[in-house]
């Protein structure tokens, strides 16, 4: 699950990004609704945390223009003070729940839990390519009906392959899918997190689905082929 986080405190931003990345999730953060406007319409994430008061464009303005731009994601208000007009507002500029500030971080989890597991139910949770299955909403993978237990890194990568079945994904664009914004260039990662998959996917099903693409990254292909 990777979530946007909007807010212009420095100090805050980076404790919730800690507090999200030690849950599992992937978080990047924005300073600025500006920011926020770019970095929404380029990613797909799963969810927004939007503080109202953000220097320039406030967090209303930014909700509207995401909106206008077409993004999906659910947004997640916060909101310094509990005033009424600013929960309507809220929901009137496209924000799905709001949070009053100080929060505590449990509430907050349960919040974006929420809101992710709505997106998926309407998205169509389950991702299948061939006997493989991914629940992103419950975090189960399958070969066959026989459960796969992975790390949260392997799985956000699988569920990277199984959006894109068929295709050759790039080391960059395995990265960008399962690191978040702030992590560097080192495609050796991949590779290490690609063979860590094929022990648990393909191996023990004597398989051989994940595929080196030479000079090109890699592919999930069908098992029939
Ligand atoms: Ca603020």
């Amino acid at each position: 699950m990777r979530v946007l986080l909007v807010e212009d405190e420095d100090r805050l931003a980076q404790l919730l990004k800690r507090g999200l990345t030690e849950e599992g999730l992937l978080a990047d953060v924005a300073a600025t609704g500006e920011d926020a406007q770019w970095m929404a319409k380029a990613t797909p994430y799963d969810v927004v945390v939007l503080d109202i008061g953000l220097p320039g464009m406030d967090g209303f303005e930014t909700c509207r223009r995401m909106r206008g731009d077409g993004v999906g994601a659910p947004v997640l208000m916060l909101t310094a003070r509990d005033a009424v007009e600013d929960r309507i507002h809220g929901l009137d500029t496209g924000a799905d729940d709001y949070l009053v500030k100080p929060f505590d971080f449990g509430e907050l989890l349960a919040r974006l839990r929420a809101l992710a597991r709505r997106r998926g139910d309407d998205r169509g949770p389950v991702l299948q390519v061939d006997g493989l299955t991914l629940d992103p909403a419950t975090r189960r993978v399958q070969r066959d009906g026989a459960d796969i237990p992975l790390s949260t890194k392997e799985f956000q990568m699988l569920e990277v392959f199984m959006r894109h079945p068929g295709e050759v994904l790039t080391r960059l664009d395995l990265l960008e899918g399962a690191w978040d914004a702030g992590y560097e260039n080192r495609s050796n990662v991949v590779d290490v997190y690609v063979r860590y998959l094929r022990e648990k996917v393909d191996r023990p099903f004597g398989l051989h689905t994940l595929e080196t693409v030479r000079g090109a990254g890699y592919r999930l292909v069908p098992r029939n082929r």
